[in-house]
């Protein structure tokens, strides 16, 4: 997983057994998480693993801007599946609460869409982005893309 380079100062300085006891027992440890998007603190915080996502919004990131709704997020980056904002209640920052869910930690770079935004849009922009960018080890992006725009 990225960003976990960071760790390993804690586990050498601290051992692998108080490392264990940060955050998700499965899933242990600080994690570094982004928030971009309709956020009012947009940044890089890092917490414990299983922090509630709706609490990052809220409390660590600021909250929507202009008081709006949250249509969608994308949980760990460009490429792991949408969320729905209505999905959103229990869903905690760590492996096993996000698979639950139907998405994946990722990158821990949480994208949150307020209730005005074009999903469409969004959608269409990061397959092109991935279209043009892909590195090339998952199908569904390397080929999948590429169909998208043939059809
Ligand atoms: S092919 Fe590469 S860029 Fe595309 S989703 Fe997989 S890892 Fe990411």
């Amino acid at each position: 997983m990225p960003k976990r380079f960071s760790n390993i100062p804690i586990i050498i300085n601290q051992g692998w057994e108080a490392y264990s006891k940060i955050g998700s027992t499965k899933h242990p440890g600080p994690i570094l998480v982004g928030v971009s998007g309709h956020v009012n603190n947009p940044g890089v915080f890092e917490m414990p693993t299983g922090e509630p996502i709706l609490e990052i919004i809220y409390k660590w990131a600021g909250g929507i801007s202009g008081d709006k709704g949250i249509k969608a997020i994308i949980p760990g980056g460009s490429s792991t599946m949408i969320l729905r904002g209505d999905q959103l209640e229990g869903v905690r920052m760590d492996a096993d609460s996000l698979r639950a869910a139907g998405s994946s930690v990722g990158t821990a770079g949480i994208i949150v869409m307020d209730s005005d935004t074009d999903l469409i849009q969004v959608i269409t922009r990061i397959a092109k982005f991935y279209y043009h960018e892909s590195c090339g080890q998952c199908t569904p992006c390397r080929e999948g893309t590429d169909w998208m725009f043939k059809s």
